[in-house]
């Protein structure tokens, strides 16, 4: 409803890709939009960059966001999350399971639960999940060693 809204009323079919936005200036009458190939001039801008990125301070605002923006900015947390999913050769979780939920410490409670995805397509797939330092740490691994930590993960709870 809302894109619909914003696409009949305000926009020109446009898309940029690959185009990374550096500054925002809406000192003037109309809003510049710079970013790292050019800078587009508009009269009204909607920003839906996450919250990490206006707390990394990446695009600079002219004037600077209001102070209760800030504030916002500044005070609300931001987590890692990351979601694997996985396919196996064969389900081995009981017929009928929807959630495989795995109490553990350190690192046997890196990947909290998993989710058993419908057999649709004839995969037995789990979505992972895994958040904290344990997301930030995994985000670093190729796909082998996250295998390995998996699978050794599961091992401990079915062995
Ligand atoms: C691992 C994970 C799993 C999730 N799973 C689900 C799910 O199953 N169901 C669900 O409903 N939600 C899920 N979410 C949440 C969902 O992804 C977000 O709520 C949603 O993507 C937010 O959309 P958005 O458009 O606000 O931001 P985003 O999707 O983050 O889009 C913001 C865009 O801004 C771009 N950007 C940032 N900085 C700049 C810049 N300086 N210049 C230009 N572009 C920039 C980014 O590249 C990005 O493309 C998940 C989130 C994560 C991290």
């Amino acid at each position: 409803m809302l894109l619909q809204t914003i696409y009949n009323q305000w926009c020109s079919p446009e898309l940029h890709l690959n185009e990374v936005v550096t500054e925002i200036d809406y000192s003037g009458d109309k809003i510049l939009v710079k970013t790292s190939k050019t800078t587009y001039r508009t009269n009204k801008l909607f920003v839906g960059v996450p919250l990490g990125t206006l707390k990394a301070r990446t695009i600079s605002f002219n004037p600077p966001l209001p102070s209760d923006k800030q504030a916002a900015i500044n005070t609300i947390g931001v987590g890692n999350f990351e979601k694997l999913f996985v396919s196996f050769n064969r389900a081995f979780w009981p017929a009928g399971s929807s959630t495989l939920h795995f109490v553990g410490q350190g690192k046997l409670a890196r990947y909290v639960e998993g989710w058993v995805l419908p057999n649709t397509l004839g995969l037995n797939v789990l979505v992972f999940f895994v958040s904290g330092q344990d997301a930030r740490t995994i985000i670093n691994w190729s796909a082998e060693e996250i295998k390995n930590d998996l699978l050794f993960f599961l091992s401990s709870y079915t062995s």
